[in-house]
């Protein structure tokens, strides 16, 4: 039997995050990082579009980004001269139908009280920035100039995974299978290699299985897997300028390389729970809602087929579409750290620096997560983030 005064449970960007900031932050204490997939196949961080933005609605996500966007900044600075996910800043244009202008203009005027670089422009600004874009059926847009793009996202989490090996941490390969609570405390986690470790404290990093992970402890999450479609297509033009651009029916297209790649739109009445095995692309959703949005949107792209798609899994809060960060109210050694809906990746370096703040320092010392509580879940009462891509 082994004791860990950290237990993580889930070693992709969250998880690694978390242990990368408590020997950030000076702790000494014994830590296991725990991972069923070592290779990360199916892991969300794996299958994401690697994107970063400011253009949140409420004022604590883009904190948790421009923290991420720091970090991009002086990435050879923390992890050494090699350090590169290839960060390209060519922004997001999130574009909005009349109808929708309101709510553009009031979530700008949030991401500009925070110092975001974010622009609002009427149809024909847009059309003289970037040519190539049909504003049909458009009334404004609003571009990020800097800070926003994408990145490589293998490399960010090896950045992360490399950097613990020297960090004393024990990588465990197996799966968590149970949770031993005693009263209002986490005693210990189970291992399907019949292992039982002791712990001072556990973080749930799970992902998209984080709600399982809560249940095994008796907890309740309402996070679950969902699945999200990502296609992959080539095209003749090549627009050097071109930001991820986000339709108003939600679905968003930007640039990978020498191809492009599309998503979103997810019909509302059929989006669910996924079963945790299916990683199949949904092909009719590339032929019925995405090719006929972006063929619209970027009259080049009108003759284009998709070469290939991948499929991956939200780690979806159904209660507010945001995260879930720190301690159960009533069982205090269990911190959360999940269900941040299609926005983790981005958020994983100051959610990391946030648990490790409270694990070592009792509470927050860089950006308050207190509004992303458990409480908030306990009391069903939503903080929603409206910019949900
Ligand atoms: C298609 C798609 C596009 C996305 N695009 C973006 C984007 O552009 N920008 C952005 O910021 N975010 C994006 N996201 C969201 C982002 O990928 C996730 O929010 C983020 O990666 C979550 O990281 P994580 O480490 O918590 O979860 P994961 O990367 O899923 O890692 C969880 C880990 O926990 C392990 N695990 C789970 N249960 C157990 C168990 N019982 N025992 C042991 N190990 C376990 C898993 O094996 C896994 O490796 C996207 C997601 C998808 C699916």
């Amino acid at each position: 039997m082994a004791r860990y005064d950290v237990v993580i449970i889930g070693g992709a960007i969250v998880g690694s995050s978390v242990a990368y900031y408590l020997r950030e932050e000076g702790f000494s204490g014994s830590i296991a990082l725990i991972d069923r997939d070592p290779h990360f196949a199916h892991a969300a961080t794996t299958l994401s579009c690697a994107s970063i933005r400011q253009q949140f609605s409420i004022p604590e996500n883009i904190r948790l980004s421009q923290f991420t966007l720091g970090l991009f900044r002086r990435l050879k600075e923390e992890f050494g001269p090699e350090a590169d996910i290839g960060f390209r800043e060519n922004g997001y244009l999130i574009l909005s139908t009349e109808e929708g202008v309101p709510v553009l203009t009031a979530n700008n005027a949030a991401q500009q009280a925070e110092g975001a670089d974010i622009v609002v422009e009427d149809a024909g600004k847009l059309a003289a920035r970037f040519p190539w874009l049909s504003l049909e059926g458009i009334a404004a847009g609003a571009f990020g100039r800097t800070g926003e793009g994408w990145f490589d996202a293998h490399a960010y989490l090896q950045l992360f995974r490399k950097a613990l090996r020297t960090k004393k941490i024990d990588f465990i390969n197996a799966s968590v299978t149970g949770i031993e609570r005693q009263g209002e405390r986490i005693a210990a986690v189970l291992l399907d290699n019949g292992e039982r470790l002791e712990a001072g404290t556990v973080v749930n990093a799970a992902g998209p299985n984080a709600g399982r992970v809560s249940a095994l402890a008796g907890i309740s999450l309402p996070v679950e897997p969902r699945k999200r479609s990502v296609f992959v297509f080539e095209a003749r033009d090549r627009f050097p300028d071109m930001p991820l651009v986000v339709d108003p029916g939600g679905v968003y297209v930007r640039p990978e390389g020498s191809v492009y790649i599309a998503g979103g739109a997810e019909p509302e009445a059929t989006d669910g729970p996924a079963d945790s095995t299916d990683f199949e692309p949904d092909w009719s959703l590339f032929e019925e809602t995405i090719w006929p949005a972006v063929a619209t949107r970027v009259p080049a792209f009108e003759a284009i087929k998709a070469t290939r798609a991948w499929a991956g899994h939200y780690d979806y809060n159904t209660l507010d579409q945001n995260a879930v960060i720190g301690p159960h109210p009533e069982v205090a050694n269990f911190l959360f750290a999940n269900g941040f809906s299609g926005h983790g990746l981005q958020q994983a370096p100051a959610v990391g620096r946030a648990l490790a703040e409270l694990i070592v320092h009792g509470g927050y010392r860089t950006i308050d997560c207190s509004v992303f509580g458990y409480e908030r879940i306990a009391s069903g009462k939503p903080y929603r983030e409206l910019n949900v891509i």
